[in-house]
């Protein structure tokens, strides 16, 4: 058996139970093969049981009063995966489906990701199985600031430095800050997404959704075309899906779809700017559901239960949470004629609709890649934060650009080099680990 299988098989047996780990951990370790070829001294050194092997788990309870005055316990995770090349970086994610293997398969990527960034970060994730959804504001805070008196001892600028995902936004941002500085009584570049009167970066809340956009425009040049005039599909409407539409609305591209956990709207006009207005306060302000932009705009369609992917399209953005695109899926994207996939959330796409998604050799940008711009834009929060600066909005979202463009490079070059040419699933791979590969190497055995 190849090392690379055998370490494969001790991942499965030494995380029993955690599917998404497993998923993540393989599809990297399955790029690797030529890489250990040429590297034979990563092989010497483990590198691939040390970078499977999270640094630091941290699992914690999180207690705290409904509006009724009842106690409501939650449990909180942070796991610190890898500081190989800077603190550990990553989100949190609050949703009920979060579990340790959901959280280690995150932080799994988001290494490779960050390293893909150019920008000195390591990586992490974190979170809680705690639903925002239905809870008011001060419930979100009381549980927010539970949360963060137990995390706030493992984190800081230097070592550890969460930012948003899934269910978590700018309120919740602001209720974890306020209490790390009640606590610390310090005012430091702790989290990123921070409100810009207090230390956030422009281009911040737009970040991931416009470098999916820009990663999208990427591949494309590669075939000489543009998303000008593309019919686009998106799913979820959340910070990544919003932002999406915007920048491809920009471009010149026309989006027809968007969607929640309950099901899709189909846009045959397209979502203009009138129309992502409402998005955004229906989802940012009154949390609600995807189903009122039907009732709200006439000739839209509500499709309960259902996500997008069958609706035609040139590009499809999937945006909203992983495994969301099946091999099925994947299938009828392709012989609906859709030849772009850019991915916006992380591994939305299961293993076989990736197969599909190469086998037919189209635009594939895996998320690792394709969704970087968030964390980019947080690495230049953090840059900003040291300097005691603001950057303009121009400034920050050309950064952006070049890193889309950068991250987009590495990984096609990455691929040519080991000869998998247009694969960009192997070449982010390759790319992002050899990086962090080498800085394991030059830092000894720790
Ligand atoms: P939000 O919470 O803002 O929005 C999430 C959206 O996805 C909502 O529309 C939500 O619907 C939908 N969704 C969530 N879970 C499910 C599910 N199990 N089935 C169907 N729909 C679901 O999160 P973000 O936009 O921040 O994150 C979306 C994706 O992008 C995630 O995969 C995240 O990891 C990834 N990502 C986010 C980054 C960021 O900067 N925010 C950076 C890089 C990646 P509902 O409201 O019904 O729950």
């Amino acid at each position: 058996m190849s090392y690379v299988s055998d370490v494969m098989e001790q991942v499965v047996a030494r995380n029993e139970g955690e599917r998404e780990f497993h998923q993540a951990v393989r599809e990297v370790l399955d790029s690797l093969e030529p890489v250990i070829e040429r590297h034979p001294e990563y092989q010497e050194y483990l590198i691939l049981e040390r970078i499977t092997e999270p640094e630091r788990v941290i699992m914690f309870r999180v207690p705290w009063f409904d509006d009724k005055g009842r106690v409501q316990v939650n449990r909180g995770f942070r796991i610190e995966m890898n500081s190989a090349i800077g603190p550990y970086k990553g989100g949190l994610r609050f949703h009920p489906t979060v579990n340790l293997g959901i959280l280690k398969f995150l932080a799994f990527e988001q290494v490779f990701k960050n390293s893909l960034t150019t920008l000195p970060m390591g990586g992490g994730k974190g979170g809680s199985d705690f639903d925002p959804k239905g809870k008011s504001d001060n419930e979100v805070m009381r549980f927010c600031q539970s949360f963060m008196t137990e995390l706030f001892r493992h984190i800081g600028p230097d070592t550890d430095v969460p930012a948003g995902d899934i269910g978590v936004g700018g309120r919740e941002i602001g209720f974890l800050f306020g209490q790390y500085k009640r606590i610390r009584n310090e005012f430091t570049g702790v989290i990123t997404g921070k409100a810009l009167s207090w230390g956030g970066s422009l281009i911040r809340p737009e970040a991931t959704g416009y470098g999916t956009t820009y990663f999208a425009e990427e591949m494309l040049a590669t075939r000489n075309d543009s998303i000008k005039g593309k019919v686009c599909t998106v799913s979820g409407s959340g910070n990544v899906a919003q932002y999406t539409v915007e920048k491809i609305n920009e471009l010149g591209g026309k989006v027809v779809s968007l969607s929640d956990s309950h099901g899709t709207i189909y846009d045959p006009e397209g979502i203009n700017a009138e129309k992502l207005a409402f998005v955004l306060e229906l989802k940012n302000v009154k949390r609600g559901r995807i189903r009122e932009y039907a009732d709200k705009f006439p000739g839209v369609e509500y499709r309960q239960g259902q996500r997008p992917w069958s609706i035609k399209c040139d590009c499809a953005f999937p945006s909203a949470t992983q495994n969301e695109i099946s091999g099925a899926d994947a299938k009828t994207l392709i012989d609906n004629g859709c030849f772009v996939i850019s991915e916006g959330a992380n591994m939305p796409t299961d293993p076989e609709g990736v197969e599909v998604f190469l086998d037919s050799k189209i635009l594939f940008g895996p998320g690792k890649a394709a969704n970087a711009g968030g964390v980019a834009v947080s690495g230049l929060e953090m840059s900003q934060n040291s300097l005691r600066l603001s950057w303009t909005r121009e400034e920050v979202d050309q950064r952006l650009k070049d890193i889309m463009k950068s991250i987009h490079n590495q990984s096609y070059e990455a691929a040519e080099e080991y000869g998998m040419k247009g694969n960009l699933v192997a070449g982010a791979n390759i790319a992002g680990f050899i990086k962090v590969a080498d800085a394991m190497m030059q830092q000894g055995l720790v």
